[in-house]
């Protein structure tokens, strides 16, 4: 009979009862075989350390797919990693299973939906493919920091042909390798309103609107100690802008976990696989699987706190009615509302975060009593670092969800 797929319709309510709990996929819409949830997975440190597989990620995977490699239940891999493409980073993950480039999210994948900058003239900083990159997310005029430093000595009122398009937007992407050339030239451009070959003005506040990806502090590589990441980058631009000129640097975005951008794009991919997938039941809870309190944990609480305030105040629209137009908010109420009613982080033991070192998970006191590595842009908030669940790796993440879930697949 299971191998006819789900007949429920044709038996008594007992067993179709007995069917649904066994066969996943009813094609006559027995909701009880779909899932109403779906998988955040972060990549360092629960798929993969460095190159290397982590073994119980395989486990998992036979967990999550069917006969036919589909995916069972909506999946989205999101990492705050930012220097290639995200076709490479699901090539990455095909030692794994074949993933599809739509499932994979880099911190840069939500400027995507900043098509208001698109078109017009961006300087971009970073390493790697930056202009592949850029181009990837639907940036036409994307120009790099070594092209606006070659072309600086023509910025003057000699050649105007030479002249590039006025700047209009400063994208943050990653850290650069030479940082005080590029810090010099956004300095420039911020201070000059796009005329980088031009004296700085005083009419250039509020700034040129920035954009920026990827704000962890640190990362750990092959090294003892942890190295400098983007957010250490944005320290020294924000420190600078404010020392010269008094003023606040401002962001028009960030993104990146652990901000809410991030997981409000990376809910809208998961509904859109199961959309693809006609899986009509709703998505109600999304599980981050993650090894860093900071980042994964952090970011995970923060939406889920956001999802429940705004099922509160605004049943229908969830987002803040006063979104200025253009704005993130704003950008998103339009394209991607969020309607989920939870998100749950599960934190895992194979990567960062490591139960058995002497401050095995920080506590609200040890981290209040620290120093705060996230944003400057995020307050403060101990109960945000607290994970729902702590497993030791991710097989044993989704059998626990599919526990709570009552899924059971096959
Ligand atoms: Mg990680």
């Amino acid at each position: 009979l299971l191998s006819w797929g789900c007949v429920c319709s044709g038996f008594t309510e007992r067993t179709r009862e007995i069917l649904s709990d066994h066969c996943r996929l009813c094609p006559f819409g027995c909701a009880a075989g779909l899932p109403s949830f779906g998988f955040l997975f972060d990549i360092d440190g629960v798929l993969v350390r460095g190159r290397t597989p982590i073994p119980a990620a395989r486990a998992a995977f036979r967990k999550l797919v069917n006969p036919q490699g589909q995916f069972l239940v909506p999946v989205v891999f999101v990492t705050n990693a930012g220097d290639c493409l995200r076709q490479k980073k699901a090539e990455q993950l095909s030692h794994l299973l074949g993933i599809s480039q739509d499932q994979v999210m880099m911190s840069h994948s939500p400027l995507r939906m900043f098509k208001r900058y698109h078109e017009k003239c961006v300087l971009v900083s970073g390493q790697g493919p930056l202009l592949d990159i850029a181009q990837d997310l639907g940036f036409c005029q994307p120009i790099t920091i070594d092209t606006l430093r070659e072309k600086r000595p023509l910025l003057d009122a000699v050649d105007h042909d030479r002249r590039p398009n006025v700047l209009v937007t400063v994208v943050l992407f990653g850290e650069p390798v030479r940082w005080e050339t590029s810090l010099q030239l956004i300095i420039d451009v911020l201070l000059t309103s796009g005329y980088p070959g031009n004296p700085y003005g005083q009419e250039s506040y509020p700034h040129l609107p920035v954009l920026a990806c990827n704000m962890d502090l640190m990362w750990v590589a092959e090294a003892q100690s942890p190295r400098f990441g983007h957010g250490t980058f944005m320290v020294c631009l924000e420190n600078i802008y404010k020392k010269i000129t008094g003023k606040d640097l401002k962001y028009e975005a960030l993104m990146g976990k652990p901000s809410r951008l991030t997981y409000q794009y990376a809910e809208h991919l998961i509904r859109a696989q199961a959309l693809q997938r006609s899986w009509e039941q709703p998505i109600q809870t999304l599980y981050a699987v993650g090894d860093n309190v900071m980042t994964d944990v952090y970011g995970a609480n923060l939406y889920n706190r956001y999802l429940q305030e705004s099922s509160r105040s605004h049943p229908r629209a969830r987002l803040p009615a006063k979104a200025a137009a253009g704005t993130a908010p704003a950008l998103l109420a339009q394209h991607h509302q969020p309607a989920a009613a939870r998100c749950s982080s599960v934190l895992v033991c194979t990567g960062v975060y490591d139960p058995h070192s002497e401050v095995a998970l920080p506590s609200r006191d040890s981290i209040a009593q620290n120093v705060f590595h996230g944003h400057r842009d995020f307050s403060f908030d101990p109960a945000l670092v607290e994970p729902d669940h702590i497993v030791p790796d991710v097989d044993a993440a989704v059998d626990l969800v599919f526990q709570l879930e009552n899924f059971a697949p096959h």
